[in-house]
């Protein structure tokens, strides 16, 4: 049987030896001093893929979990929070910020471009009394990413504290961790490993904050102040996943192994040339993601058939999220993904499909893509 090749922009497709370190026998985490040894030595490859030097750790959670934890951790009632958003990931901060009774400034953007770090920083010339901003390094559903360092830096002039989901980003985009209080990543996007862990970088002056609270956090589960000295006291707040960690210890080798933003960006511009020179429209006017790209449905097809059509050819799309349900279509370009014959093979397909519907092409995608 040929199996369906995944192009999704997540959970990605496992690489194979994330499979089998996940299978390695566990000692027992809460016991075994290898396992927080082994803990550590993952965090310190987190923190070469966040580019930091800040204290890392690692949640069992989705890393919706992080996005969450992070803003419970920080924000308090009545505290100010410019949640700048630009996409679906980005906007839904002004709920978590709202939830745990912040004041929630949304700075709402169109989807289809980057940040525009001029017009922001117009913006914060005339309101900057904000205690942290929150900002999404790639919008996954809309295939955009943001200037992050530029954001980052600007908000730091302002003493704003910084919170960054960098969830489909780290990997395949460049970040710096160090100018940024949390930045939250998670381990079925650019990794490739299997969903369940979330994991993140915390600024010293994010511990300070946290530990200066008026009221104390509002979560035991989602408490980053649980993670401070975990190594010196030896204890986790709960039981720690020890097979899914032991298998983003072998996704983080796999990422590190190779200039992995470098390749990232590679395939992205031949994703994205193929694109515009077919015909197809892509969504973003500006800051193409080099993960994942999203594709206008052309007129004369509907999701479900497109979707139907590539699935018979053994290609896994994602489709659009929310307002995009049923308008985008998406190819997740990232790590085990992030590859010249998949692509080839899923713009062999969209060839397919486009002919079957009798959709016309400027140009065939994959003779495009074969050129560059
Ligand atoms: C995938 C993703 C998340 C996390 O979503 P999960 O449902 O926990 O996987 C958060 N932010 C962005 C930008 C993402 O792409």
């Amino acid at each position: 049987m040929v199996r369906v090749n995944n192009v999704t922009p997540g959970p990605t497709k496992i690489s194979e030896n994330v499979r089998i370190a996940l299978s390695l026998e566990v000692e027992n985490t809460d016991l075994s001093l290898k396992f927080y040894e082994k803990y550590k030595l993952v965090t310190t490859k987190i923190q070469k893929l966040l580019n930091t030097k800040n204290d890392c750790i690692i949640m069992c959670g989705e890393a919706i979990l992080g996005l969450e934890a992070s803003v419970c951790s920080l924000v308090e009632k009545g505290d100010r929070v410019l949640c700048i958003g630009n996409g679906i990931y980005g906007d839904g901060f002004v709920d978590f910020v709202e939830m745990y009774e912040g004041i929630a400034t949304h700075y709402a953007k169109p989807h289809n471009r980057k940040i525009d770090v001029t017009e922001l920083s117009e913006f914060l010339e005339k309101d900057n009394d904000y205690k942290i901003a929150t900002l999404v390094h790639c919008e996954t559903p809309t295939g955009i990413t943001n200037d992050v360092k530029e954001i980052c830096e600007l908000l730091k002039k302002y003493n704003i504290m910084t919170i960054v989901d960098t969830v489909s980003g780290a990997g395949g985009e460049k970040i710096n961790g160090d100018i940024i209080d949390i930045v939250i990543g998670g381990s079925q996007k650019v990794l490739s490993a299997p969903a369940g862990l979330t994991f993140m970088s915390i600024s010293d002056k994010a511990y300070e904050v946290m530990e200066n609270r008026k009221m104390p956090i509002r979560s035991y589960y989602a408490n980053l102040l649980m993670y401070k000295d975990w190594y010196e006291k030896k204890w986790f707040p709960y039981t720690m996943c020890g097979n899914l960690i032991n298998g983003l210890d072998v996704a983080l080798d796999n990422i590190l192994g190779y200039d992995s933003v470098a390749k990232h960006e590679m395939i992205r511009k031949k994703v994205i040339k193929t694109l515009e020179k077919s015909g197809l429209e892509l969504f973003a006017q500006n800051g193409y993601s080099n993960t994942v790209t999203a594709i206008k449905v052309p007129d004369k097809i509907d999701f479900e058939t497109l979707n139907q059509d590539l699935l018979d050819q053994k290609i896994m799309i994602g489709g659009g999220i929310g307002e995009y349900d049923g308008k985008l279509f998406r190819i997740g370009h990232m790590g085990e993904q992030c590859d010249d014959k998949l692509m080839l093979k899923t713009f062999e397909a969209l060839d397919y499909v486009m002919e079957l519907n009798s959709i016309r092409l400027v140009h065939r995608l994959s003779d495009m893509y074969k050129l560059l």
